[in-house]
């Protein structure tokens, strides 16, 4: 089962707002949250008052038993060297209580430093940089305070290594471990699973009209598609035209494509 908690978003017009943040992802119970991954929007909270977005940075594991992939994800690209051999020793430290493999692998400048030592002994990491090439930017420059921020902080490695250690102990067979920094690894990993038709598609509808009902009959129509085929709804407004963003497979998307088009 997916994992998800509410918590109170506070954004800088002044609303309050509930917003869902995902602590463990399971693509067989959940299918249209690989496509809320890959179009960058899991954990990102939308003002239901002003419509600005902010990125709630919290680690999470990413499940996908169909394509054998098992991930944990600390969307931080530019975390410090002291905090991801925390993580990684929390990580290797359930890797033992569980018996799984750990997976990583050694960005090229610390392979230079470390040697071959650490990869006999299984332990590498990857870094990535802070761009997120090939996703949907997100999210604006102003920060949202969420009232659980510092709590997020404080207990996110070990909430992340629980839930790595639940997903471990789900999988019978279980893959092993991938860990990564930043989520553009994340988005190389799940492409690497899939095949092109499983890969992310998306479909816009969009609409000039600044009448409430037409957007509103827009956004039903894809919110209908999306409940039968397994997507992700997300709407915009940029300059007076408003938009109805499908994300999905791309097998998907054809379909509904082809439903929309006579
Ligand atoms: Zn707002």
């Amino acid at each position: 089962m997916s994992h998800a908690t509410n918590y109170m978003i506070t954004c800088p017009c002044g609303m309050v707002f509930r917003s869902k943040i995902y602590e463990y992802v399971n693509t067989r119970q959940d299918p249209q949250l690989r496509y809320t991954v890959l179009a960058g929007l899991l954990n990102v909270s939308t003002c239901p008052n002003c419509g600005r977005r902010s990125t709630q940075s919290r680690p999470f594991i990413y499940s996908d038993p169909a394509h054998f992939l098992l991930v944990y994800v600390d969307p931080t690209p530019d975390i410090s060297d002291e905090a991801r051999r925390d993580t990684l020793e929390k990580l290797l430290s359930v890797r033992q209580k569980v018996g799984i493999e750990v997976s990583y692998r050694v960005p090229v400048k610390e392979k230079l430093r470390v040697g071959s030592e650490k990869h006999v002994a299984g332990v590498t990491i990857d870094t990535l940089q802070s761009s997120a090439e090939g996703s949907v930017s997100r999210g604006s420059g102003e920060r949202m305070s969420s009232g659980a921020d510092r709590a997020m902080r404080e207990g996110k490695e070990r909430s992340g290594a629980s839930f790595a250690e639940r997903a471990m102990r789900e999988g019978k067979e279980a893959p092993p471990l991938h860990v990564v920094f930043g989520l553009k690894h994340l988005y190389e990993l799940i492409n690497a699973a899939l095949s092109q038709q499983e890969r992310l598609g998306r479909l816009a509808l969009r609409t000039f009209s600044q009448r409430e009902a037409e957007r509103g009959q827009l956004l039903d129509i894809a919110r209908k598609f999306a409940a039968e085929l397994q997507c992700q709804v997300d709407a915009e407004i940029v300059s007076g035209e408003y938009t109805v963003w499908l994300y999905g497979s791309r097998r998907q998307i054809g379909a509904i494509m082809r439903e929309l088009t006579p």
